[in-house]
């Protein structure tokens, strides 16, 4: 079978670093998959993603051990230009990605270094500025919008090149809690309508286990849990892994020892149908 990612017995050390920043990492991620990447600051997070678009090892120098695969491309013998059509890459500052002088010219820029015909690019302009609702701020400076906004447009001129793969390395951590939930549901929807396999890293697990097919939690440079959250949150001693436990599940792992839950809840209305098939209604 062939995998969207695969990423064969990995490490990386940084440039003048005896310590690899990753760990005999290996991953296999198939077409069509939301998958979380979590764990504390340092623990190789960024650096993976790094590798999924070749900036490891064509940008940043260092020693690289084991293979990474987009798509069966081997990343170390195909130039980034190339692995950009398969796989876009979303920053947490959205302004380090935006720099032109328009959200209109921030969308076409990226189509026409495709290399794509007139109708081609105005095709998937017009179909991205309606999918993102972008409408209203087509003429507007990117440095006069909001975070939220930029980073709704960083996204947008990203997804209008039709990666197969998205990955976004903490794209809400400088929103407030009302736009990140924002960001996440479109991301859940390029991942859920138009099948784009999204790899993101997060520490809002709250928002995003529930939509999540895996999550991959990391420490030290190492995987330390690959698989589906709702296993996680029942087997593993979380409390251990510095990550941000959702509420849900705080209080999940302080009934579980009165309640005999069928499935660990991962979102309010989860919990609540839990406690409700236990306890029948009362009044
Ligand atoms: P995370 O994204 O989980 O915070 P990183 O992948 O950024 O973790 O960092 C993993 C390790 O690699 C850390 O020890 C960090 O200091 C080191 N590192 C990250 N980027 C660089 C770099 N450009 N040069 C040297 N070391 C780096």
């Amino acid at each position: 079978m062939e995998y969207a990612i695969l990423i064969d017995n990995v490490s990386f050390y940084y440039e003048g670093s005896d310590e690899p920043a990753i760990k005999n990492i290996s991953l296999k991620i198939k077409e069509g998959e939301f998958v979380l990447i979590t764990g504390p600051s340092g623990c190789g997070k960024s650096t993976l993603c790094r590798l999924l678009n070749g900036l490891i090892p064509h940008f940043y120098t260092g020693r690289l051990e084991g293979n990474v695969k987009i798509y069966n491309l081997d990343t170390r013998k195909t130039p980034t230009h190339i692995l950009a059509r398969y796989v876009g890459m979303v920053f947490q500052n959205p302004e380090n990605q935006l720099f032109l002088s328009s959200v209109r010219k921030e969308i076409i820029f990226g189509l026409e270094n495709l290399g794509l015909s007139k109708e081609e690019i105005k095709k998937r302009f017009n179909r991205i500025v309606k999918l993102f609702n972008l409408e209203k701020i087509l003429d507007k400076p990117p440095y006069e919008l909001s975070g939220g906004q930029q980073q709704k447009v960083a996204i947008a001129a990203v997804v209008a090149m039709e990666p197969k793969i998205l990955v976004l390395d903490e794209p809400t951590s400088n929103l407030d809690p009302v736009t990140a939930q924002e960001i996440i549901t479109i991301v859940n929807e390029l991942n859920k309508v138009m099948k784009i396999t999204i790899v993101m890293v997060e520490h809002r697990l709250d928002l995003v286990c529930p939509l999540v097919d895996r999550i991959i939690v990391m420490k030290n440079g190492r995987i330390i849990y690959d698989g589906k959250p709702k296993e996680f949150f029942r087997k593993v001693k979380f409390e251990t892994c510095e990550i941000n436990i959702p509420k849900v599940v705080e209080a999940y792992s302080k009934l579980r020892n009165y309640i005999n839950f069928n499935n660990v809840p991962l979102s309010p209305n989860e919990l609540a149908n839990e406690i409700k098939s236990k306890i029948g209604r009362i009044k």
